[in-house]
């Protein structure tokens, strides 16, 4: 049995956060482990509050999950605070973690802000350059490398740029853009300076319940690389779990509700 960890926040409703992340790794037939970060009080409409977890039992929780049951992979969402990010920083050095999924959850999906301002800063040094690979949406690759992205051209100047700066593989989901769902993974070729790139394209799945699809792709991701699966591999059977779960068309809360996992 592969076991796989998420550090991410809780979402009461169930459609993001540790919840997704469990059902996805659940639904891969893989033992999911959980340290939270935060308990965000939310639905499908919003999110109405958000209690940070200490640091010191963020580090708690990890202590006990590593030195008990090894994760083959880990996947991070939410981190909330600098303290936490480092934190979370200190125990994947300590442990020796691999296969590391990181999603820079910046926003939520209902428009909160789910990272601290001055939190940035300590995800860029502190926290990014430890991930396999990291899964931000346009308006996170935006944040991270100081460009607007508008077309494909701006995703691959991105890609490098990101990739360039933390040597570390980055997936920009391009589902902001209009037109069919277009995802580019980068990562450092072995040349100086040269990049391999590959693009994923899905066809556009009209459906407005997409809470969670980030947190879903990035563990399904993980699961992948847990299975020993390549990262190209596992970025295109992740997308193909993902698109499965949002055709399912599960329309629940009176906002953008939550994706199918029992597809
Ligand atoms: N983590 C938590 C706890 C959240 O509440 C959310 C969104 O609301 C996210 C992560 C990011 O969600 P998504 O996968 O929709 O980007």
């Amino acid at each position: 049995m592969k076991k796989v960890l998420t550090i991410a926040g809780s979402d009461s409703s169930g459609g993001a956060g540790i919840q997704a992340d469990i059902k996805t790794i659940t639904a891969h037939k893989m033992y999911a482990m959980s340290a939270i970060t935060a308990l965000t009080a939310q639905n499908t409409i919003g999110v109405y509050g958000v209690v940070d977890t200490p640091p010191d039992f963020v580090a708690a929780q990890l202590d006990c999950i590593f030195t008990d049951i090894a994760p083959d992979a880990v996947k991070i969402g939410m981190v909330s605070n600098p303290e936490i990010i480092q934190t979370i920083a200190e125990k994947l050095r300590e442990y020796q973690a691999k296969n590391i999924v990181i999603d820079p959850v910046m926003i939520s999906t209902s428009g909160s802000r789910l990272l601290s301002d001055d939190a940035l800063e300590t995800l860029h040094t502190a926290l990014l350059p430890l991930g396999t690979v990291i899964t931000p949406n346009i308006p996170e690759a935006e944040v991270l490398c100081g460009r607007e992205i508008k077309t494909k051209k701006d995703m691959l100047q991105a890609a490098e740029a990101i990739t360039a700066s933390l040597d570390t593989a980055v997936l920009i989901k391009g589902g902001h853009l209009s037109g069919d769902a277009a995802d580019l993974l980068c990562q450092t070729g072995n040349a100086p300076a040269a990049f391999l790139k590959e693009w994923f394209e899905s066809p556009r799945v009209e459906n407005s319940n997409t809470h969670g699809t980030g947190c879903t792709l990035s563990s399904a991701i993980a699961c992948n690389l847990a299975a020993g699966r390549r990262l190209e591999e596992s970025v295109r059977r992740a997308k193909k779990y993902l698109t499965g779960a949002l055709k399912e068309q599960l329309d629940l809360g009176k906002g953008a509700g939550p994706l199918d996992h029992m597809y």
